[in-house]
């Protein structure tokens, strides 16, 4: 049996022309995007015309054999910097949940409508957390009731800090339709474009990842064609039937999906503690104090040797997560939890440190670092905070219902 780390000429090349596209068009304009808190249609129009932002992209990245495929990708657009990368590829987030749990047609007819064309590129939005319901997906108050007479679901509630919300040409909601079921009485629901009484509420200024459009979307009275629940009305009837009976079924399937998927956003983390770390390292071996370079202090190399031993550990694990995920090996530690949460909270300490190696220009705008660290603090809090992480990897490793 061969054990190999080394990626595949196809990928490597994916890697290098994303890298390309990383560096040439996503770095120049991250401080203008940063300040101007905007979606940056420009690029993400550039991104489609060269066939990054694309679904074909992603299908042909999700079916790399050895699991890397998106991982790559993200890791390297991410590097380029993460406001921007996220409003050009938090669609994926989206189009994935529907790859997941959706059925051949819906995934056929709806995921395309996500990106858009080339001319006129759309992004996608997956709409879950909810005022009252962050960590807790099971308090989920939106209500998504089923229309006999028309054959139309109806929904209603206030979904809230949605990557692309209402700014999307298709949203994906979460919503509950047995509220007594808890999470397993939920269901996803597709919003076509323009459907009325979906509209957008307040739009966050945040922190960082400026550049990604974050914001409130209201339901009122959404009407939407039976056929657009995830999966089918079908199969959700029997799942909620089991459940009624008492059988193990359903909503484990959507958090194990969810597990899946966390490899992908470790992935973001590491292109942002990658970039902090690699800009700190050049800043070292130029500044010069005390007559040398500050690199060659051992409190500055030092710092240098954990912020790199600790990148390549964070994709070690989320290289693992994906790989395992890919190739079917079940995760008995949680390995896609563990996978996000020491990659986020690499992020957030390598880019500390990169502030404190750049001194006070690291502190300032003119510096790239500064950016770094404001937008590596998310990934300790989207999909799932690294608490939560913990509680998921506890669950695994011990057995116990941990709270
Ligand atoms: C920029 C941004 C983009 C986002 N994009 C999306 C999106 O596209 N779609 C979407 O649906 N959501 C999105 N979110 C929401 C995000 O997933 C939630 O913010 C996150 O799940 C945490 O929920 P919360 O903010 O309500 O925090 P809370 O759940 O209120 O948590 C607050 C604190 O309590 C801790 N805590 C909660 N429960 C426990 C527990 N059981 N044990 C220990 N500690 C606990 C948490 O870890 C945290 O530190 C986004 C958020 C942001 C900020």
């Amino acid at each position: 049996m061969t054990f190999s780390l080394e990626l595949s000429p196809d990928l490597t090349h994916v890697r290098d022309w994303v890298h390309e596209f990383a560096a040439d068009v996503v770095r120049p304009a991250a401080a203008e995007w940063d300040e101007r808190e905007e979606t940056p249609w420009p690029i993400i129009q550039e991104a489609a015309k060269v066939g990054l932002y694309s679904m074909d992209l992603f299908a042909e990245q999700v079916a790399e054999p050895s699991g890397l495929g998106l991982i790559v990708v993200f890791e390297e657009m991410f590097w380029g910097d993460a406001g921007i990368a996220l409003a050009i590829l938090g669609t994926g987030l989206a189009a994935a949940s529907l790859a997941a749990n959706g059925t051949p047609e819906q995934v056929g007819e709806w995921v395309p409508q996500m990106f858009g064309s080339i001319d006129e590129p759309e992004v996608a939005a997956f709409c879950s957390s909810e005022p009252g319901a962050g960590s807790d997906v099971g308090a989920i108050l939106t209500r998504a009731r089923y229309d006999e007479a028309t054959d139309e679901w109806v929904l209603n509630g206030t979904k809230t800090w949605a990557t692309n919300g209402g700014i999307a040409n298709v949203h994906v909601v979460v919503a509950s339709v047995h509220p007594e079921l808890g999470t397993r009485g939920q269901a996803s629901f597709i919003i076509p474009p323009a459907t009325p009484g979906l509209s957008q509420g307040q739009k966050f200024l945040k922190h960082g990842i400026r550049a990604s459009h974050t914001a409130e979307v209201v339901l009122e009275d959404v009407r939407i064609p039976g056929r657009l629940i995830v999966g089918g009305k079908e199969k959700f009837d029997e799942r909620i039937a089991k459940v009624r009976e008492g059988k193990k079924a359903a909503g484990q399937a959507a958090m194990a999906t969810f597990e899946r998927t966390r490899p992908t956003v470790g992935a973001m983390a590491v292109g942002v503690a990658r970039a902090a770390y690699e800009y700190a390292r050049d800043y070292a071996c130029e500044r010069e104090q005390f007559g040398r370079k500050i690199g060659d202090f051992q409190g500055v190399a030092f710092k240098l040797a954990d912020m790199k031993a600790r990148v390549d550990a964070a994709r070690l694990l989320v290289y693992r997560a994906a790989w395992m995920a890919r190739n079917g090996k079940e995760f008995t530690s949680a390995e896609g939890s563990m996978a996000k949460l020491v990659a986020s909270e690499t992020a957030v300490y390598v880019t500390d440190e990169a502030i404190q190696i750049l001194g006070g220009n690291g502190y300032t705008r003119e510096y790239p670092v500064e950016r770094m660290h404001r937008d590596a603090k998310i990934f300790t809090i989207f999909e799932g905070t690294s608490e939560i992480q913990r509680l998921v990897m506890g669950r695994a490793i011990t057995g116990l219902p941990i709270r």
